[in-house]
């Protein structure tokens, strides 16, 4: 279990005011990987006051501090989730939409093993993979 975005943020010297609380809130119940557009909906139903320009700028502020990953699914849209979250990959479909979540440890250790052979300690490593459902029957 880890703190709330609310508390790290906090606990980074982030001034936390209502809509930025409101923000935090909102990004720490996301099991999704929710845009802007996306975030401000939410954001909006619980405080109206709101604005588009204020989420955008709360969560680039999150992002700059380390508190949320910019995930780009290459649609063009910048989506956000929580960086405390347990590494994973995604698989994205390309005709509904969907992300599909996946750990694979043969293919995390295949990298490292990638990065030795050139000479590096491996530090992270981001994947997206692009597909469409196999036809059934
Ligand atoms: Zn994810």
């Amino acid at each position: 279990m880890t703190d709330s975005i609310a508390d790290r943020c906090a606990a980074r010297g982030l001034r936390m005011t209502g809509q930025r609380r409101t923000i935090a809130e909102v990004l720490d119940v996301a099991s999704d990987h929710p845009d802007v557009e996306e975030l401000y909906a939410r954001a909006s139903a619980q405080d109206p006051k709101i604005s588009l320009a204020t989420v955008y700028r709360t969560v680039k502020l999150f992002e700059e501090i380390g508190i949320v990953e910019r995930v780009d699914f290459g649609d063009g849209r910048a989506r956000y989730e929580d960086a405390e979250r347990d590494h994973h990959d995604h698989l994205i479909d390309l005709d509904t939409g969907q992300i599909i979540e996946f750990v694979d440890e043969e293919i995390e250790a295949l990298q490292e093993k990638i990065a030795r052979k050139l000479g590096y300690r491996l530090t992270g490593h981001r994947m997206e993979l692009y597909g469409v459902p196999l036809k059934k029957g």
